[in-house]
């Protein structure tokens, strides 16, 4: 008789964990049970280029006037209760276990892309905030996506180079203002398609930001991922 034990059952025996919403045991490694993600809210049709729900096909009519510097956004659950609770867990208070759920998420979006990309890259921290939250939560992200769907992950190859301000409560163009030249690029990137990781998409400055400095650099392709979107 061959035993066939995947690392993922293991950890599901090893591991029990209770469900972060309504404390029924999840019967896996997973901190949300079956019926607790299944409603969670989805994003459903929407705007290729940033995300933002609408009910045609193809870009929205802001994205086609100007064009943003990502060639595909792709955001996967609306930022609303339960989502902004889990995902505030996940980034303030060390539930580093959820990365795997929003991961698992994002590799089944993964899955259904057109064009796979070259390599992963989290949407980096600033080193002195690295250091005073402890992790990177985009990165937490992006090296499970990693492992689920064996595209390479790197966080080296985009760093921040200037500390910007917290962006919550700002406008969109002071964001913007804010992450001017924030960003660096410090490997060949040269015709290679990104996928920039994080958690969380409120105007989409940080993302047009990075996307910018990785087209300058000779990105061939830059497409977003990001767990949740902000619908203002
Ligand atoms: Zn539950
Ligand atoms: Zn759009």
């Amino acid at each position: 008789m061959v035993y066939n034990f995947s690392a993922a059952k293991l950890l599901n025996t090893l591991l029990p964990v209770s469900c972060g919403l309504c404390n029924a045991s999840t019967n896996s490694h997973l901190p949300l049970c079956l019926p607790c993600r299944d409603e969670l809210p989805a994003i459903g049709n929407a705007c290729r280029s940033c995300a933002m729900p609408m009910t045609a096909t193809g870009s929205c009519g802001s994205c086609q006037r100007k064009h943003p510097s990502c060639d595909d956004v792709h955001a996967l659950l609306l930022y609303q209760e339960p989502v902004n609770f889990l995902v505030q867990q996940f980034k303030f208070n060390r539930k580093l276990e959820y990365s795997r759920l929003f991961s698992e998420i994002m590799a089944e979006k993964m899955d259904s892309l057109d064009q796979r990309p070259d390599v992963l890259i989290p949407v980096p921290l600033h080193s002195s905030r690295l250091r005073s939250r402890g992790y990177n939560q985009a990165w937490e992200l992006a090296r499970h996506l990693s492992t689920i769907t064996g595209i390479p992950s790197s966080h080296k190859i985009c760093q921040r180079i200037k500390k910007t301000p917290l962006q919550t409560g700002l406008k969109a163009s002071e964001r913007r203002r804010n992450l001017k030249q924030a960003f660096a690029i410090k490997q060949d990137i040269n015709g290679l398609h990104l996928c920039i990781v994080d958690d969380v998409m409120t105007t989409g400055s940080t993302l047009e930001a990075i996307a910018s400095v990785l087209k300058s650099a000779g990105a061939a392709r830059v497409t977003g991922m990001v767990v949740a979107r902000v619908v203002l």
